[in-house]
This record gives structure tokens, C-alpha cells and sequence, in this order.
């Protein structure tokens, strides 16, 4: 049947763009979000299986994980986001459990209910996509970066917990990649998030798949613990170079 690969939040940036390169890699890739229409185009195009994923929702997750076969060999955790720049002061409550809910809980509910058949493949791995937002803190993006540090204590405690079992666990922390993510942060302001990328080239989603394909094509007996890609242009979350 081939490897199985799992992706979340796939219908858009860069779990779209790892769905596609992790099937060209040959695996049979099922992928999982809220958009259907989007998530149904891709799974035509590359010949996957998609279904309604919201890794907030208990029930969700139970739903979507009965739809997988009985043996997974890749979960990519990748469904998440930022809402809001807003100071501590200024916290906005349900932005903040939604990160939390999206970026943190969603990846354990997910990750402990494929646990089994990701074990049961004899060659399972989990690669969670974190941010350099779990590596640093700046400005406005308290509970985001809060939520990606908790992502990086979660990914730690996989690599701990499930040692001496077939599974390996990767986190993959990118700065800027040029996706939807500015959109969803600033509310779909447009213009706003534009700015977030002017004057410099960002990293692309494909740039993240291809480190995700690559950390999961490497020997079975290498673990690959983390990979951090940031554009030339940037040497901090928000220390960038931008020509004018
Ligand atoms: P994006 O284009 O906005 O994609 C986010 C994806 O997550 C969408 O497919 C969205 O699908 C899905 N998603 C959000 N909430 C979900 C939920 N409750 N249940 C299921 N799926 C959900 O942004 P992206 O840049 O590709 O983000 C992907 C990951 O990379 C995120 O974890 C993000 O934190 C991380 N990251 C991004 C950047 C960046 O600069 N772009 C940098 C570092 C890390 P639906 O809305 O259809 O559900």
C-alpha cells in the first residue's frame, strides 16, 4: 500500500504545499481542515484523501482519525496560526485559547490518537510545525510565541516518552514564509498583512515541504530533532532587512 502520510490544516500555505511534495515523494497522503472545497481540490490533484478536520474539537479529531487506515507512518502537525499583535495589556481572551487550542492541544489530541497506528507502522514520525516564535519573544506576539514555546515543551516530551518506540519526532520552526498566515493574524486586513513581507523575499511554503519531506525520507535510525529556516533578509522574528 506504501507509506501513509497525515497532514493538518492542508488547505492552505505550507500543509497544502507538504501534502503535495510528501505525495511526489510517494507517499499516500490523507489531509485534514475546516475549507473542504480547498481541501477536496488538493486531494483531486495529488490523489489523496481529504476530510473535515477541526483539531480543536475532541470530537473532530475522533471523527477524522476513523477515516485513516489502520497503520500511519507521517503525522504533520501543522494546522495553527497567530490572531492578533496586541501587548499583554491588551490581551484579547478567546484569541488567546484559540492559539492555544489550534497550536497546542490540537497537536497532542492528534498526535495521541494516531499514537497507536503511528507505533503499529513500525516506522512512524511526527514532524510538528513550530515557528522561530517557540525560539523567541517580541512585541505584541505574547500569546503566540507563548503558544509555539508550549508547541517545542510538547515536541520535547514526545522525543522523551515515546523513546525505545518506532516513532520519530521532528519540529520544524520557520520565520517568515509568505502564506495566509499574515491574513488570518490581522483579520483578513490585506493591506496589513502585505506589509508583513514588503521589501524582502520570504521564505516560501514549498521551502518548509521540502525540509518536511526531506527529515522524513532520512535512514529510519535518523532522528532529525529540529530545523530552523529563516529568510536571508531576517536575523530575528522582527529584526528584518528590507530594501526601500
Ligand atoms: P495558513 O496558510 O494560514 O495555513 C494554516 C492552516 O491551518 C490552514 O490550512 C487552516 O485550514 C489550518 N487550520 C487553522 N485552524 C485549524 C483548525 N482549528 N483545525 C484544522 N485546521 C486548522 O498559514 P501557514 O503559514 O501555512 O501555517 C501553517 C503552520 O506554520 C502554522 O502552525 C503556523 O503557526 C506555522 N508557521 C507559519 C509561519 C509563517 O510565517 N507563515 C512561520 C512559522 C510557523 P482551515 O482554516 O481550512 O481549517
Amino acid at each position: 500500500m506504501g507509506q501513509i502520510a497525515v497532514v493538518s490544516g492542508a488547505s492552505s500555505g505550507i500543509g497544502a504545499a507538504a501534502a503535495r511534495q510528501l505525495s511526489a515523494a510517494g507517499f499516500r497522503v490523507f489531509v485534514g481542515a475546516r475549507r473542504m472545497d480547498r481541501l477536496k481540490d488538493l486531494a483531486d490533484e495529488i490523489g489523496g484523501q481529504a476530510h473535515f478536520l477541526d483539531v480543536t474539537d475532541p470530537a473532530s479529531v475522533s471523527a477524522f482519525v476513523a477515516t485513516l487506515p489502520e497503520q500511519v507512518n507521517v503525522l504533520v502537525n501543522n494546522a495553527g496560526g497567530a490572531l492578533g499583535l496586541e501587548p499583554l495589556i491588551a490581551m484579547d481572551e478567546e484569541d488567546w485559547q484559540m492559539m492555544y487550542q489550534t497550536n497546542v492541544l490540537g497537536v497532542v489530541r492528534l498526535s495521541k490518537a494516531l499514537f497507536g497506528r503511528l507505533e503499529g507502522s513500525g516506522a512512524g514520525h511526527v514532524v510538528n510545525i513550530g515557528s522561530i516564535a517557540g525560539l523567541e519573544t517580541y512585541v505584541g506576539g505574547g500569546g503566540y510565541t507563548a503558544a509555539k514555546h508550549a508547541l517545542r515543551a510538547v515536541t520535547e516530551t514526545m522525543r522523551l516518552e515515546w523513546l525505545g518506540k518506532p516513532i520519530r519526532v521532528t519540529e520544524i520552526d520557520p520565520g517568515l514564509v509568505e502564506t495566509e498566515f499574515s491574513l488570518v493574524r490581522f483579520d483578513g486586513d490585506a493591506e496589513r498583512a502585505a506589509a508583513v513581507y514588503a521589501g524582502l523575499k520570504p521564505l516560501t511554503a514549498d521551502d518548509i515541504a521540502e525540509a518536511v519531506v526531506w527529515a522524513v525520507t532520512r535512514p529510519a535510525h535518523v532522528n532529525i530533532d529540529q530545523i530552523v529556516l529563516k529568510p536571508i533578509a531576517q536575523a530575528r522574528a522582527t529584526v528584518v532587512h528590507r530594501q526601500t
